[in-house]
């Protein structure tokens, strides 16, 4: 469990040295407020069957986290410089990830989405995709920033991978690369292509809009994902970036982008007899060209469905993005543990989530990690 103390740094700062800060004097440890009152009672988790925490959401989609580096430092994820990276031991190798997978398999997991940090920069990851297939999940994905996905894309797609999210910002060059500082545009539309070909397709694109930076290129993606039958998903923009810059000014609401839409190419949304749990509200075309997704986690929060849970890089399962609250299991992992305690520790992570996630509370506290250390 996280030691739910905050460091805060107080530095000295000298008026007869022109104000300019001297050294640090002071390092306050102060206490992290208590969580809002959330008590499950630990007697009723079950001990058998699927995954299901105390609001009877069944969990059975787990995101794997495999790396928390990255060979890109968007905007909204990383610092341009300074991001400080796990040491290699201290993340999971796939023979640990590989039994996280099958015991999560054997709780009812059904799909395992690939994340990091960018998966694709981790030597082996080809391999390891060929080895989750052969556990039987029903889906197996991955989101990545696509610079490595052309030269991997037949290998992946015949090693198990059945989808793919590419993450995109801009369709403009120039600002494509500032806001991911590195990589390019064209590199990244290749990738589509080649994971198309691959039998990737249809691929999601996902977009992350920032007010004042990207926002004025909503009916751009909206054309380009009818012109080559890509599914783009808008997100907004979350309280998770590492630097901790976010300002809810920022966010660009997914009925935002809906209004303008739909004032050019007019959307229905797309029904569904069973409750869906994935995080995008689904849109299509009434023109029969497609459809998008918006991720609305800010201003239209989903955790009334979720279904999902994490594992970090280094062993780590979390509950909720925005959790403040994990449990490693590295660990035990590394120590003997046996599958059945590993179980008991998943058990209890989900049993232990929250209602939602609470970004909207007046106490909201974001969390430690951020997206690209937690799995996106
Ligand atoms: N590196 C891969 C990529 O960029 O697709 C996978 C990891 S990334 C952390 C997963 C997703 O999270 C990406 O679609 C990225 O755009 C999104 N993301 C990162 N930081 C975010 C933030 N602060 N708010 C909303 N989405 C964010
Ligand atoms: Fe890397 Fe993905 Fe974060 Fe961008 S969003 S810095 S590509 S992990």
């Amino acid at each position: 469990m996280n030691d739910p103390v905050a460091e805060v740094r107080e530095v000295a700062f000298d008026p007869v040295q022109d104000g300019r800060a001297q050294r640090e004097v002071r390092v306050e440890l102060r206490r992290r407020p208590e969580p809002k009152a959330h008590r499950v009672d630990p007697s009723q988790m079950p001990r058998s069957g699927p995954l299901v925490d105390s609001y009877n959401r069944i969990h059975d989609d787990l995101r794997l986290s495999i790396t928390d580096r990255c060979n890109f430092r968007c905007v909204y994820c990383m610092p341009g410089e300074g991001m400080v990276f796990q040491e290699r031991s201290e993340l999971l190798s796939f023979d640990e990830l590989y039994r996280v997978a099958s015991i999560a398999r054997g709780l009812g997991v059904n799909s395992v989405r690939l994340t990091g940090g960018e998966p694709l920069i981790r030597r082996g990851v080809v391999g390891f995709i060929a080895r989750l297939g052969a556990l039987g999940f029903e889906d197996i994905a991955m989101t990545t920033n696509g610079t490595k996905l052309a030269e991997h894309a037949r290998a992946l797609r015949e090693g198990g991978l059945r989808r793919v999210n590419i993450s995109c910002d801009s369709l403009r060059a120039d600002r494509f690369r500032a806001i991911r500082r590195r990589g390019e545009l064209d590199e990244v539309l290749d990738a589509m292509s080649a994971a198309e070909a691959a039998g990737l397709g249809p691929i999601k694109v996902n977009v992350v809009l920032i007010a004042g930076v990207n926002d004025d290129e909503v009916i751009d993606f909206a054309t380009f994902g009818r012109e080559t039958n890509r599914i783009v998903r808008f997100i907004e923009f979350m309280p998770l970036d590492a630097p901790g810059h976010w300002q809810r000014s920022e966010v660009v609401p997914g009925a935002r982008i809906f209004e303008q839409i739909n004032a050019r190419f007019p959307l229905e949304a797309v029904r569904s007899d069973v409750i869906d749990p994935a995080p995008a509200q689904r849109f299509r075309y009434v023109d029969g060209k497609g459809e998008i997704g918006l991720i609305s986690s800010v201003t239209e929060p989903f955790c009334g469905t979720c279904n999902r849970l994490r594992l970090t890089a280094d062993g780590a399962i979390r509950n909720c993005l925005f959790s403040n609250d994990e449990s490693s299991i590295r660990d035990l992992l590394r120590s003997g543990a046996t599958d059945a305690q590993i179980e008991t520790v998943f058990r209890q992570a989900v049993w232990g989530k929250f209602p939602g996630h609470g970004i909207n509370d007046p106490g909201f506290l974001r969390p430690q990690r951020s997206m690209s250390m937690i799995g996106g």
